[in-house]
């Protein structure tokens, strides 16, 4: 079966949890796109870590660029495949809305705060954001996007939080956690165009910021193949622009592999409609081979840039940040607070931290501990 006849078709969305009337000139999944683009939440993306710190230095990605990246692999497969670039867009650039400032340590130190509390989990923050916290229209709260776009945000989910979804929204974003289905093609595609922008934007970072070299991401196999392919073509090249060749080779042969092994797939699957989709499991997805070396690739930049003992210091500091904050506001809570109905006070502290940019967070932290955890 042809791949557009599996695309996910705006004019066929499952709806927005409130009506509205339909845009005159726009999709229903470019008016998400266009919804996310405008909202605080996305603004904030500049200000936020994606692996090292916003004052470490200017050229590192942030969660913004790492959107855009994430957004520009995933429209340029979507075009390929014939997927629908708008949703791939507009389910990209809202993946990270939810993360907090700090990157995975400020998650999981709020995580940490709010054990006790329902808990914290990035993803289903996107969700919230663009669901409840954007402050924007006069008649609902949150951004009132379609069903697959949201379904596309929320990326993983637990159980607990699956039932929890359920209970509001039965059948809704929720239920393919608990009924173990799979969500559209565009959704998929999404999470594997993040795992390949920040696999090689991560190498990038780590060479740029000294933490790992060129000589280490040899020894990658994955890399070194393109490293010497890069050579072969050009003998010469060495230093920043052999990285960067050497990574571009990388991010085509990784488009390339997931466009043919997802057609494959999709043929070895053997769907005679859309409706069969959620039943078919993840058909967007890499080779074997692609799998295995990406996964490589993915442990390499856990041990050595991850886990690096300069990023584990900033995170440990930024994380004790986050605890600070937390047990300050729940005493004395911040006259920006929305308390909504139905919500503990922990919860609403919880969004107002993770809303937070990393500098927000470290200002607010001086000012309430008259220390600067970074100098
Ligand atoms: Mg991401």
């Amino acid at each position: 079966m042809s791949l557009a006849l599996l695309a996910a078709d705006p004019a066929r969305t499952r709806g927005r949890r409130f009506a509205e009337p339909p845009a005159p000139t726009r999709s229903d999944f470019q008016r998400d796109r266009d919804r996310i683009v405008h909202c605080t939440a996305f603004r904030r993306l500049v200000y936020k870590t994606q692996v090292f710190l916003n004052h470490e230095g200017d050229l590192f990605r942030t969660r913004l660029t790492h959107s855009l990246e994430v957004a520009q692999l995933g429209r340029s497969i979507a075009r390929t495949l014939a997927l629908n670039e708008d949703l791939v867009e507009a389910i990209a650039l809202a993946h990270d809305l939810g993360h907090t400032p700090f990157g995975h340590a400020g998650q999981d130190a709020l995580n940490a705060c709010m054990r006790e509390h329902g808990g914290f989990e990035h993803n289903l923050q996107s969700l919230r954001v663009v669901d409840r916290l954007e402050e924007r229209y006069p008649a609902f709260d949150g951004l009132n996007l379609c069903f697959e776009t949201r379904e596309g945000i929320l990326k993983h989910c637990s159980r607990d939080n699956a039932r929890a979804l359920e209970a509001q929204e039965p059948g809704g974003v929720g239920h393919r956690f608990l009924a173990g289905t799979a969500p559209s093609l565009e959704a998929q595609l999404c999470n594997l165009a993040d795992e390949i922008a920040y696999n090689a934007h991560d190498i990038d970072d780590g060479v740029r910021s000294g933490l790992i070299d060129l000589e280490q991401v040899a020894q990658v196999p994955l890399f070194a193949g393109f490293l010497r392919e890069a050579l072969a073509a050009h003998p010469s090249l060495k230093g920043r622009r052999l990285l960067f060749e050497s990574i571009r080779l990388m991010l085509s042969a990784q488009v390339y592999d997931v466009i043919d092994a997802t057609r494959q797939a999709v043929h070895a699957a053997g769907i005679a409609h859309a409706q069969a989709l959620p039943q078919a499991g993840v058909l967007v997805r890499f080779s074997p081979a692609m799998r295995e070396a990406s996964t490589a690739l993915k442990r390499f930049l856990f041990q050595n840039l991850y886990r690096h003992p300069q990023v584990t210091d900033s995170m440990a500091r930024a994380s004790a940040v986050v605890g600070d904050l937390f047990a300050h506001y729940v005493q004395e809570p911040p006259a920006a607070l929305a308390l909504r109905p139905g919500d503990s006070r922990e919860r609403a502290v919880a969004d107002y931290i993770a809303g937070m940019t990393d500098r927000f967070a470290l200002s607010a932290h001086k000012a309430i501990t008259g220390r600067a955890v970074f100098d």
